[in-house]
């Protein structure tokens, strides 16, 4: 199913448990401006490149929009509007003063080279420098996407409008980048599996793991999975995938992926087909890579007890009825990958204040949120008697319709 589609249909089971008025919910879908640029670069030999960058505001009532930019061939409008409306509810269930973005660039960054891909940033960021800023919308990275790609948009965007630090998040540490900001989609996948097995009188320790993704979201939550105990026997990325019925040495894969650009290859296991993975035995699933992956097509086959989705819409509406009628239960993506945008709004708070927290403060409070995350959605699923996907929409949904409603409409 289209990611747009499933995403709204998402929405709007929520807006019905919430009963929100017909009018409200048609102004909470439609997004507040979609912008669409061409972005023409001199590559090194001298010929020229085209591409389409997008950038959707889809929500601002509850502060400035806050989303990633994600580089990738397969970045579509409708990816990135369905990717800016989960920024919107995935603020609110974090509790964090933002609204929600999202932005793209349909390109394949491995084919670039370093400088065309500075070229294409500072292109792109002349074509929305004005639509953009620390209290209107503030960029972050995605997939493709890191901290150096951030630095050459604070760079171009200061250039129009003075120094500003907090315009983007995700930094290199060196320009107002925040400690911990690199693992943090990681470690907040980690505070919110603990707090769901918890729930289920569970722990990591007892739980065998498999991890769909070995980019920055999926290592760090396997290095930090495998940290406490959990058991990770199987992880692919697009090289390739590895299995260990005994469990994997995360350590020693991240070291290798790093070295051999991928999984592919290493030693400490066998080879495994990756489009087998995700219905391989195990207690616990976490899709950590693209959207769409869990489908009418492998969910009856899925065996994990638990899926955390680090990834963003991992799970289509379709696989989660089949799902929910196995009892798998599913931590959704608007609550388990919230760490990432919870540590941005600690690094925009710490450039505004012009303080600098320690990583243990970072980690903490990134702990702290997580948790009552967890809580908050728990509560929702109580009240509407609903899954943790339901409660967490409307939860989201809850908290920007008030503001919505306090702030007004009149002219
Ligand atoms: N790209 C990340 C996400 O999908 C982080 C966004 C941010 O930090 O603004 O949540």
């Amino acid at each position: 199913m289209n990611a747009l589609t499933a995403t709204s249909r998402n929405f709007k089971n929520a807006a019905k448990l919430l009963g929100l008025d017909s009018k409200l919910e048609k102004s909470l879908l439609i997004p507040f401006r979609e912008i669409k640029v061409e972005c023409t670069i001199p590559k090194d030999d001298g010929t020229l490149a085209s591409f389409i960058g997008f950038r959707v505001q889809h929500d601002n009532a509850r502060g400035p929009m806050k989303g990633g930019i994600r580089y990738h061939p397969e970045v579509d409008p409708d990816e990135v509007n369905a990717l800016a409306q989960l920024m919107t509810w995935k603020t609110a269930v974090a509790n964090v003063p933002y609204g929600g973005a999202k932005g793209g660039i349909g390109c394949t960054p491995g084919e670039l080279s370093l400088s065309e891909l500075e070229r294409l940033t500072r292109v792109f960021t002349q074509k929305i420098h004005d639509l953009i800023g620390v209290y209107i919308d503030v960029p972050a990275p995605d997939m493709g996407t890191n901290p150096q790609t951030m630095a050459w948009i604070l760079d171009e965007y200061s250039k129009f409008h003075g120094y500003s630090p907090a315009v983007v998040t995700g930094k290199p540490i060196d320009l107002g980048g925040s400690l911990g900001r690199e693992a943090a989609t990681g470690r907040g996948v980690l505070f919110a599996t603990q707090a769901l097995l918890e729930d289920y009188g569970k722990s990591i320790s007892d739980q065998r793991f498999i991890i769909q993704g070995f980019g920055n979201v999926g290592s760090w939550a396997a290095q930090l999975i495998s940290e406490v105990g959990g058991k990770v026997v199987a992880v692919s990325d697009v090289s390739g995938a590895v299995k260990n019925n005994n469990g994997l040495d995360i350590a020693k894969l991240v070291r290798y992926s790093l070295e051999n650009r991928g999984v592919n290859g290493f030693d400490g296991g066998e080879a495994l087909d990756p489009k087998s993975l995700l219905t391989e035995d195990c207690d616990v699933l976490v899709p950590a890579a693209l959207g769409g992956v869990i489908n009418r097509e492998n969910a009856n086959d899925i065996r994990a007890k638990f899926i955390i989705e680090a990834a963003n819409h991992p799970t289509d509406p379709e696989a989660d009825e089949i799902l929910s009628k196995k009892g798998v239960v599913i931590l959704p993506d608007i609550l388990a990958n919230s760490g990432g945008v919870t540590v941005s709004y600690f690094e925009w708070v710490q450039n505004i204040q012009g303080f600098l927290w320690d990583e243990e403060k970072v980690n903490s409070e990134l702990k702290a949120y997580m948790t009552k995350g967890f809580k908050n959605v728990k509560e929702m699923c109580r009240t509407h008697n609903c899954d943790l996907r339901m409660g967490a929409f409307t939860l989201g949904v809850n908290r920007v319709a008030r503001s919505t409603v306090l702030r007004g409409w009149e002219a």
